[in-house]
C-alpha cells in the first residue's frame, strides 16, 4: 500500500518544517513593520501564533475556525484576552499547500507581513528549509454531507470529495477582472504551481476610503494588484491571466486550513470572501454528521469502501 493518500503526495503522517525561517515586512492593513519567525511545531499542535510584543497574559492565538474574530478584507484570529493576528490566510495557505501540519509562528506585531501579496515568498522559504516527517498520523476532516452558506448572491459550499478541491467563481463589473472561474486539486505540488504566486488585489477608487477606515495602509504596487477602470496599474502586469480568481482560491486554501485537520471536501465559492469561508466551517462543525474526523489512512479506506474502487489522482 502506498504511503500517501491516493498517491497524491498527501502523506499519511504529519510533517513540520525541518528548520525555522524568518520574514520581515509590513502588514497590508496596519502598515506596521513586522518581524516574523516560523518554527517547527510539535505533533498535533497545528498552527499556533505567538505575539512577541504582548508581554502580559496569554500571547498565543491558535489558528482555528473558532478563533476567527474579524473577516473584513482579511482573516483575523483573536484569543480570549483580545490578542489578535491579522492577514494569516496567505501564510496558512502556503503551510497547508506545502504539507506542513504543525508550525509555531512568532511575530512582533498584529499582522503577518504581506511581502509580495501572494503565498510565493512563504512557499520558497518552506521549500528552502524542507520538511520533516513526524511519527503521528495525519488527521482528515471528511465532509460527508453537503453544507452551504449564502449571503445575497455570494455563497460557499462544501461537498463530499475524495480529494481536497477548491473552485471559485468571481464576477466583477470592472472589465480588467470580469467573470473568472478556477478549480484546483490541492495536493502534490499543485498549490505551488497553480495558486501560490497569485497576488491580492484592490481597486484604485477604494484606496483612500479604505485607508481612512484603517485598511490597506501598507498597500502598494509591490504587494497588491491595483485595478483602475479596466486597467491593471502594476508595471509588470499580471502573473496569470486569471490571477484574481487564483488569488481567491489561494485565500480559500488558507481559510480552510483553519478547519484543523486536512479538509477532504470540494469547496465551491461564488463571489466568496473570508466571512463566508469562516461561516461555512462553523456550519460544518455545528451540523451533526456533516463531517467526520478520521486518520488520513481511514479516510482513504472510507472513500474506497464508498466508491468500491481506487480513486485516481486527477
Ligand atoms: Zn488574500
Amino acid at each position: 500500500m502506498s504511503s500517501t493518500y491516493f498517491d497524491t503526495g498527501l502523506s499519511f503522517y504529519q510533517h513540520t518544517l525541518a528548520d525555522s525561517f524568518h520574514c520581515l515586512g509590513r502588514g497590508l492593513h496596519s502598515g506596521m513593520k513586522v518581524s516574523m519567525t516560523v518554527q517547527p511545531g510539535d505533533e498535533n499542535s497545528g498552527y499556533i501564533f505567538r505575539r512577541r510584543d504582548v508581554l502580559h497574559g496569554n500571547a498565543e492565538v491558535v489558528a482555528r475556525w473558532f478563533s476567527v474574530g474579524e473577516t473584513t478584507l482579511s482573516t483575523t484570529i483573536i484569543n480570549k484576552l483580545g490578542v489578535r493576528v491579522s492577514t494569516i490566510e496567505h501564510l496558512l495557505a502556503a503551510l497547508r499547500g506545502c504539507g506542513v501540519d504543525n508550525a509555531y509562528i512568532t511575530l512582533d506585531g498584529p499582522e503577518v507581513p504581506i511581502l509580495d501579496g501572494s503565498s510565493l515568498p512563504f512557499v520558497r522559504q518552506i521549500r528552502q528549509v524542507g520538511l520533516t516527517k513526524q511519527t503521528v498520523e495525519r488527521r482528515a476532516l471528511v465532509v460527508q454531507k453537503p453544507v452551504q452558506v449564502a449571503d445575497g448572491n455570494a455563497s460557499v459550499s462544501l461537498k463530499p470529495s475524495a480529494l481536497p478541491r477548491v473552485r471559485v467563481d468571481i464576477d466583477f463589473d470592472d472589465r480588467a477582472i470580469g467573470s473568472q472561474s478556477k478549480q484546483v486539486v490541492v495536493a502534490g505540488r499543485l498549490f505551488e504551481q497553480k495558486l501560490a504566486g497569485a497576488r491580492t488585489f484592490g481597486f484604485q477608487d477604494d484606496v483612500q476610503a479604505l485607508q481612512k477606515l484603517g485598511y490597506a495602509r501598507g498597500g502598494s504596487l509591490q504587494n497588491s494588484v491595483l485595478v483602475d477602470e479596466g486597467k491593471v496599474l502594476n508595471e509588470g502586469g499580471l502573473r496569470f491571466d486569471d490571477e484574481f480568481v487564483r488569488h481567491k482560491c489561494l485565500d480559500a486554501v488558507g481559510d480552510m486550513a483553519l478547519a484543523g485537520p486536512h479538509l477532504l471536501a470540494s469547496y465551491h465559492g461564488q463571489r466568496s470572501g473570508h466571512r463566508l469561508n469562516n461561516l461555512v466551517l462553523r456550519s460544518l462543525m455545528a451540523e451533526h454528521g456533516a463531517a467526520e474526523n478520521l486518520s488520513m489512512r481511514e479516510a482513504m479506506q472510507w472513500w474506497q469502501d464508498r466508491t468500491g474502487s481506487h480513486q485516481a489522482f486527477h
